[in-house]
């Protein structure tokens, strides 16, 4: 499984245009010749699959449709298997489209959104103090609390950038007293929805991310094995100083030198 942020791409910070990260294309097609399945999923929740797809495919990246998945993905299946009808969505149309693709039913904070049994929180640079009090009045009157990424930066080519998730996130935590459920990484359904595309063990993926956080937890609390890269946000000496939850079984520079690295070639 490979990170999209920092990992395959760097994008700008107002997520306009995509740079490949070098040797990207190269290791995702040397894995199609070897047969090795792989799937990326990003935890930006901004854009529909099949609006994020042809953009990597654009700068060169053989990324189909059907193998890039995002945390609004993974929160179809959550919502659904927790029964939840009506979703209060903070989030940009794109995320909505995603959603309702999937056959959720969403709700707007600027609508009636009464009634609710869940709040989504996702990539919303819109956010207004009524969408926030909105989602508190809906956590306080007992709908579950469901995010896309509850983590704090993501690299782009200009370097850290924060999520806007993770800072409504903390407004809505703080003043419900609930803490957000991730659909994303490093969440345990994020993992499970992961080994359940790749039809594998949990044990037997690789995740391959440059956030101690979304992918090396997610590897270590799940049993998978972590695969670290230095062109994102955390550098090669910052990978050795992760507290044991965070490390990774491998740190490599890029992702061009995974395939070497794994001793596929
Ligand atoms: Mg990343």
């Amino acid at each position: 499984m490979f990170d999209l942020d920092g990992t395959l791409i760097l994008s700008n910070r107002k997520l306009g245009s995509y740079e490949a990260i070098p040797g990207a294309a190269e290791a995702l097609g040397h894995l199609d010749d070897l047969g090795v399945p792989w799937i990326a999923l990003t935890n930006g929740s901004a854009y529909a699959s099949r609006v994020q797809a042809p953009r990597l495919r654009d700068i060169g990246l053989p990324v189909p449709d059907e193998k890039l998945f995002t945390p609004n993905s993974v929160a179809a299946k959550v919502i659904a298997d927790g029964g939840y009808e009506r979703v209060l969505v903070l989030g940009t149309d794109g995320v909505v489209d995603a959603l309702e693709e999937l056959g959720v039913t969403c709700v707007l904070p600027d609508g009636d959104h009464k009634g609710c049994d869940a709040v989504y929180i996702a990539w919303h640079p819109d956010c207004s103090m009524p969408h926030i009090h909105a989602a508190c009045e809906a956590v306080l009157d007992g709908a579950a609390f469901l995010t896309a990424s509850d983590v704090p930066f993501f690299a782009t080519k200009e370097g850290r950038s924060f999520g806007y998730s993770c800072a409504i996130n903390g407004a809505i935590a703080r003043v419900t007293g609930v803490q957000p459920q991730p659909t994303g990484k490093p969440s345990e359904h994020a993992l499970a929805f992961i080994a359940s595309q790749l039809g594998i063990a949990a044990q037997d993926v690789g995740v391959v991310g440059d956030d101690a956080t979304a992918e090396m937890q997610m590897a270590r609390v799940g049993g998978a094995v972590g695969i670290a890269v230095t062109s994102g946000s955390t550098s090669a000496a910052e990978w050795e100083q992760q507290p044991p939850g965070k490390t990774p079984d491998i740190v490599i520079g890029n992702i061009g030198e995974l395939v070497e690295r794994l001793g596929l070639r």
